[in-house]
């Protein structure tokens, strides 16, 4: 059962069978293992020094089964991609909010929401997770000028897969195929209306989300997207899908900007002054290559800002983690202490 659900990482001598996060309800998981689906909660011996990160959607975990009743999450199995939001409140906390996919698929249709500093924001954080991002382009059938969309898209991505798809007409989603292996994961990536649902389904082949902002509605009023979060579609390829991608912000990325911009990047070493504000020193290649029209002045400013922003959450995390640190070690010497 759990083979159906992903490549289950080897967990040779960690207590507990391996199983994998396939949605969170509060503090109770629901999990699939070698026994099928299941429920399981922390076991909070396992994660209260603050050192085990809480699992969340797509995470492989040990668990301890309980005959009858849920069972104990002992140990989160390292992550092999996740994507990380700031936790809302004032103090910056990273919270995972999906792991363990192989392809993140940046969506964006090609009308008025075509947005390219939107795109670069999202490609960031793809690279960033550690998974492979694929760029697709939706409601091609509403595009007038396809080829100049897809221009666009691979100039702000440059290494990232371009494709254009539409979920009506069902042209471009055979060029999906080779990410739509059994066991293999998938996030999407796309702001509310871009076509994410309607893909999804034209991909599956059935009515698995709901489509047109229409979303099923849970006992207490709220809207709720999906029952489950990772769904397995008939092809055996699985999704993740959960709300919390939606407010995915920018937490550090310096690595994925260096992916997205390596264009950008290769010229910053070759400004004449190595402390080169790119404003009007003498011999600036930013400047040079924004006159040439070698590089998009938005694209550069698109840069700069999520520079600026990965770096204030940069320093706000590395204080954070400073912090849980000392927390842990303080728990770890009460532990310790003799009772008085
Ligand atoms: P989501 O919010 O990203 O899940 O977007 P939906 O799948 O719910 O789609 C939003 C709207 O766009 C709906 O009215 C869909 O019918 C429409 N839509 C989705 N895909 C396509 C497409 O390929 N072509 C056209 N013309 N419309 C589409
Ligand atoms: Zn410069």
């Amino acid at each position: 059962m759990i083979d159906d659900y992903g490549f289950v990482p080897d967990t040779t001598g960690l207590p507990g069978v391996p199983a994998r996060v396939i949605a969170q309800h509060k503090d109770r998981y629901e999990i699939v293992s070698r026994r099928g689906f299941s429920f399981a909660r922390l076991k909070a011996g396992a994660y209260y020094a603050g050192e085990e990160p809480f699992p969340t959607v797509g995470d492989y975990v040990t668990v301890k089964e309980i005959e009858n009743g849920d069972g104990q999450i002992l140990h989160t199995v390292p992550r092999s991609s996740f994507f990380a939001r700031r936790a809302s409140g004032t103090a910056v906390r990273e919270q995972a909010i999906a792991a363990n996919f192989d392809y993140v698929l940046i969506l964006q249709s090609m009308n008025q929401n075509y947005n390219l500093r939107r795109l670069e924001r999202y490609l960031a954080l793809a690279w960033q997770s550690g998974a492979i991002p694929v760029i697709v382009l939706t409601k091609a059938d509403l595009a007038e000028d396809r080829a100049a969309f897809l221009t666009q898209a691979e100039q702000a991505a440059p290494g990232a897969a371009v494709h254009a798809v539409s979920a009506q007409t069902g042209e471009g989603l055979d060029g999906l195929r080779p990410y739509l292996q059994p066991r293999r994961t998938l996030v999407f990536l796309g702001s509310s209306g871009v076509g994410k649902s309607s893909l999804v389904n034209a991909l599956a082949g059935a009515e698995v989300m709901a489509t047109g902002g229409i979303r099923e509605i849970d006992g207490k009023g709220r809207h709720t997207t999906t029952r489950r979060q990772l769904l397995r579609l008939d092809s055996g390829v699985l999704v993740i899908d959960t709300p919390g991608m939606r407010e995915l912000g920018m937490v550090e990325a310096s690595d994925g900007l260096e992916s997205t911009f390596a264009d950008v990047e290769a010229l910053l070493g070759r400004c004449r002054f190595s402390d080169c504000s790119h404003e009007r020193e003498p011999g600036c290649a930013i400047r040079a290559a924004i006159d040439a029209g070698e590089l998009d002045a938005a694209r550069w400013a698109s840069y700069q800002k999520l520079q600026a922003e990965s770096r204030d959450n940069e320093d706000l995390l590395s204080r954070k983690r400073e912090w849980s640190k000392n927390v842990a070690k303080l728990n770890r010497l009460r532990k310790k202490r003799p009772e008085a």
